[in-house]
C-alpha cells in the first residue's frame, strides 16, 4: 500500500519529509506543488515519491492538506537538475526546488497567470471626457480600437491615465491569456518590429561551419571574440537553427541593467516568435507571468535564475560574457550559472554556448585542453571599426590633481573640442571614499563593519556599501572634536564635480548604482545616441554592452588597487574589465584612444592590454596559477562561519579542520579571519581546503559536511562555497 508522500521542503535539514495522503488521493504526481502542515505552519513543498511507509510513527505522521493544481509542477529535468545541484553544492534539495520558483508560487495563494490587459467598461464605450483630459481621452479611444496590455500601457508613461480612466468606471483591468484577444500583435511575448540579418562575416561563417553541425547533441563550445566581433550575430544564427527544428533556446545574460536592450535587439530578430525575459529588473508578478510562459516560448533570455526555468523543448543553451562574477550566486544555493547550464545542457544532450571576449580561465583552461571547442572571432564584424590606441600615464612621473593627471584632462578638451564623447572610470561611488579628520587621522569607520563609511556629499550622509549603515555627516570630529572634517580620496560624485569645474562647457552625466534605474538605462543609452552628453562618468558598471558610436575616448583613473590585490583573481577581472571598456571607445568609423592612469605601468597586464592580446595574458595567468597551485588547475571549497565573536568563529573552523576525512590529495589549510573581517557585528572567518581533483574534493566535502551540523559550540551562521569566487 503506497500512502506515504514525500516532500522536498524549504528547510536547512538534508531530509525529505513524510505526509499521509488523504483518503481517496492514491498518488501524487513527482514534482508537483503540495501544501503540508510543518510545524504550526504551513508550508509550500514539492512532492517528490510515494513510500509504503515511513521511519515517522503512524500516529505522528500528518496528512497533506492539498495539491496545489492551480499551477504547473516541476518537471522531471528540472527535478534531476536540482539534484545535481544537491549533489555538487552540498546544500539541501528541497531549499534548491523553491529557489527555482519564481516568488508568487513560493506560497499558497493563488497565483492567477495572464497579462493583465486595461478593457472598456459598457459606461467607457459611451464616456466623453473633459476635452482639456487630452490624454485620457487619447487613451479612450485607443481602448475602443482594442484592449491595450499593462506593460505597453507602462512603456508608453501611459499608467496614470488608465489609473484615472479605472476610477471612473471607464475601464477596467483583466487577467486574460494572449491569445484571447485575438490579434498576435498585442501579444507582448509577439511584440517586435523586425530587423533582418546581416550577411556573416568570413570568421562568423566559420565558425557557423563548426557549430551548425555540433546542435546535436551535448558539447560546451568557447566563443572567444573581441568586442564587436559579433558574438551576439553568431548566436542569433545558431538560435535561427534550433527554432528551425522546432526547439527552444535559453540565453543567460549577466545580472545588468542591458536586458531590455539586448531583448529589444533579439525581438527585432525573431518577430512572431514568443520571446519570454526573466531578470531582477522585472517586478514578481512579472517573473512568475514569464516563468509561466516560459515552456511555450520560443526563446528565454534571463539572468542567472532562469537557467532552472521550464524548457521542455530546450535545444541550445548559450552563456553570454560567460566570465561575469555575477553568474556566481553569493548566499544560499552558492550556484555558478555557467557551471549549472553545463550540467542541464549535459542532462538534455544540447549543445551549451559559452562567449566572451575575456573568458574566465576556468573556461579557457577547458578549451586549450580540448574538453571544450574553442571558437574564436578575431576581427570586428564592422570592417572600419579599428582596436582603440591604448596609452599608459605615468604616476610616478606625472602628478594628480584631485585624481586627474594633466594628460588625462587634455584628451578629455581634445575629444570635448572634436565633438566627440568621452567615458571616465572610477570604480567608487559616492563623494570620496571615505571622510577624515586632518589633526587626529579619524577615518569614518563604520561601526558595524571592518569598512571606511563612504561620503555621500548630496545625500549628506556617511554610507557603509558593505552593510548599508548610514548616519548624517558629522558636524565635528567625533574623536578630538575638530570641525574641519575632509572627503579623503575621489568618489564618483566628486569626479563628476571636478570636472563640471575644469571642463564648463561640457555636458556631463553621472552613471552609478546611486543614480540609476534599470529602466533609466535606456533612456540614458537614447540621450547619450542623440549627442546629449558629452563626458559619462561612472563606475565598471558603465564599461558592459554598450555601443556608442561617438565615444571615442576612455579614461581610467584608479585600477592599481588591483594590481596588487591579496586576490588571486583581482589581475584576471581588472583586465577583463579593461579589455571592455577599450571595446568601448571607438567602435564605429572613429578610431577610439584608452587612457589608464597608473603607478604600475611596467606591470605585464599593460603589455598584453597595449597588444589586446587575451590569450597572451590567459597563459600567464595560468601558469602562475599553475605554479601557486591555485584555481582552475586546483578545485576549492570554502568554508565560512560568521559569529558576534571572532574566538567562536575561529573555534568552529579548527574544529571543522579536526574533523576532516582523511583523504589523499585534498589539502585543508588553517581558519583565518576573512579579508573582510567584520560586516554587520558579525565577525567572519574561513577555511580553505583544495585539491587538484574534483572528484576527491567533491568525496571529500561528501563526508566532511553532516560532521560540521553537530559541532558546539554553534555559529551565527555557516555555509560552504564551492568553487568560491569571492573570498
Ligand atoms: P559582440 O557581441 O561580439 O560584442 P555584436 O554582435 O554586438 O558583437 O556586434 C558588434 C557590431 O557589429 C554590432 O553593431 C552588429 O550589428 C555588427 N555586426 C555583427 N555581425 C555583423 C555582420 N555579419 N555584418 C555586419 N555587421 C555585423
Ligand atoms: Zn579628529
Ligand atoms: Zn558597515
Amino acid at each position: 500500500m503506497l500512502s506515504i508522500l514525500q516532500v522536498a521542503l524549504d528547510t536547512p535539514l538534508h531530509r525529505l519529509f513524510d505526509y499521509r495522503l488523504p483518503d481517496g488521493l492514491a498518488a501524487v504526481p513527482p514534482g508537483s506543488l503540495v501544501e503540508v502542515p510543518f510545524g504550526r505552519t504551513r508550508q509550500v513543498g514539492v512532492a517528490l515519491g510515494t513510500a509504503a511507509d515511513s521511519a515517522v510513527e503512524a500516529g505522528k505522521l500528518r496528512h497533506l492538506i492539498r495539491v496545489l493544481d492551480d499551477r504547473p509542477a516541476l518537471s522531471p529535468d528540472i527535478l534531476r537538475l536540482a539534484q545535481f545541484c544537491a549533489d555538487y553544492y552540498h546544500y539541501p534539495l528541497g531549499a534548491i526546488l523553491l529557489a527555482t520558483l519564481p516568488p508568487r508560487l513560493r506560497n499558497a495563494t493563488p497565483f492567477v497567470a495572464g497579462t493583465p490587459w486595461l478593457l472598456l467598461t459598457e459606461a467607457g464605450r459611451a464616456a466623453q471626457p473633459a476635452a482639456r483630459a487630452r490624454a485620457q481621452r487619447a487613451l479612450l479611444d485607443a481602448l475602443r480600437a482594442a484592449p491595450q496590455t499593462r506593460d505597453r500601457l507602462r512603456a508608453q508613461k501611459q499608467g496614470r491615465h488608465a489609473a484615472a480612466l479605472v476610477a471612473a468606471g471607464w475601464a477596467a483591468w483583466a487577467r486574460l491569456p494572449p491569445q484571447a484577444t485575438g490579434s498576435a500583435a498585442d501579444d507582448p511575448l509577439l511584440r517586435s518590429d523586425p530587423s533582418p540579418a546581416p550577411a556573416a562575416t568570413a570568421e562568423q561563417q566559420a565558425a557557423l561551419d563548426r557549430l551548425l553541425p555540433a546542435l546535436a547533441q551535448f558539447g560546451v563550445h568557447l566563443v572567444h571574440g573581441v568586442t564587436g566581433s559579433g558574438k551576439t550575430e553568431l548566436y542569433m544564427r545558431l538560435i535561427d537553427a534550433v527554432l528551425a527544428a522546432n526547439k527552444q533556446a535559453l540565453v543567460l545574460i549577466p545580472e545588468i541593467a542591458l536586458t531590455p536592450q539586448l531583448e529589444r535587439h533579439f525581438r527585432r530578430r525573431f518577430p512572431g516568435r514568443p520571446i519570454a525575459a526573466l531578470h531582477s529588473g522585472l517586478g514578481e508578478t512579472a517573473r512568475t507571468e514569464n516563468w509561466l510562459a516560459a515552456p511555450g516560448c520560443d526563446l528565454l533570455l534571463g539572468t542567472r535564475l532562469s537557467v532552472f526555468a521550464p524548457l521542455p523543448r530546450l535545444g541550445l543553451i548559450v552563456v553570454d560574457e560567460e566570465h561575469d562574477g555575477s553568474f556566481k550566486q553569493q548566499d544560499g544555493l552558492r550556484y555558478s550559472a555557467r557551471d549549472v547550464a553545463i550540467a542541464r545542457g549535459k542532462q538534455a544532450d544540447v549543445p551549451v554556448v559559452l562567449g566572451s571576449a575575456t573568458p574566465s580561465l576556468e573556461s579557457y583552461a577547458q578549451a586549450l585542453n580540448g574538453r571544450y571547442q574553442l571558437i574564436e572571432l578575431k576581427q570586428r564584424a564592422i570592417s572600419q571599426a579599428r582596436l582603440p590606441d591604448i596609452e599608459l600615464v605615468d604616476l610616478k612621473h606625472i602628478p594628480l590633481d584631485n585624481g586627474l593627471t594633466r594628460p588625462a584632462l587634455q584628451a578629455l578638451a581634445d575629444t570635448l573640442a572634436r565633438g566627440e564623447q568621452s567615458l571616465v572610470f572610477l570604480n567608487r561611488r559616492g563623494y570620496a571614499p571615505a571622510l577624515y579628520c586632518p589633526s587626529c587621522a579619524w577615518v569614518s569607520p563604520c561601526p558595524r563593519c571592518s569598512a571606511r563609511l563612504v561620503l555621500h556629499r548630496t545625500a549628506h550622509r556617511l554610507k557603509c556599501h558593505h552593510c548599508g549603515f548610514e548616519t548624517r555627516i558629522p558636524a565635528e570630529c567625533p574623536g578630538c572634536g575638530n570641525p574641519d572634517l575632509k572627503p579623503l580620496g575621489q568618489g564618483t560624485q566628486r569626479l563628476e564635480e571636478t570636472l563640471a569645474a575644469l571642463l564648463p562647457a561640457a555636458r556631463i552625466r553621472r552613471i552609478d548604482r546611486d543614480t540609476m534605474r534599470p529602466r533609466a538605462w535606456t533612456a540614458l543609452g537614447e540621450s547619450v545616441r542623440a549627442r546629449e552628453v558629452d563626458i559619462l562618468v561612472g563606475t565598471q558598471m558603465l564599461a558592459k554592452g554598450h555601443d556608442f558610436p561617438d565615444m571615442t575616448l576612455a579614461l581610467i583613473l584608479d585600477t592599481d588597487g588591483a594590481l596588487y590585490s591579496p586576490d588571486f583573481r583581482a589581475t584576471e577581472r581588472l583586465f577583463a574589465q579593461l579589455m571592455q571598456v577599450a571595446g568601448r571607445a571607438g567602435r564605429a568609423d572613429k578610431p577610439g584612444r584608452v587612457l589608464i592612469q597608473t603607478a604600475f605601468p611596467d606591470h605585464p597586464l599593460f603589455r598584453y592590454l597595449q597588444r589586446h592580446d587575451y590569450p597572451g595574458y590567459a597563459r600567464e595567468l595560468l601558469a602562475e596559477r599553475r605554479q601557486l597551485e591555485l584555481p582552475p588547475v586546483t578545485r576549492q571549497v570554502l568554508l565560512r562561519a560568521e559569529a558576534t565573536a571572532m574566538d567562536t568563529a575561529l573555534a568552529f573552523l579548527q574544529r571543522a579542520a579536526t574533523l576532516a576525512p582523511e583523504s589523499a590529495g585534498v589539502s585543508v589549510f588553517s581558519a583565518i579571519p576573512a579579508p573582510m573581517a567584520r560586516v554587520a557585528n558579525l565577525e567572519r572567518a574561513q577555511l580553505l581546503v583544495q585539491s587538484a581533483s574534483r572528484q576527491a574534493l567533491q568525496a571529500f566535502v561528501r563526508d566532511w559536511r553532516p560532521r560540521l551540523d553537530d559541532i558546539r559550540p554553534r555559529v551565527a551562521r555557516w555555509s560552504l562555497d564551492i568553487d568560491p569566487l569571492v573570498f
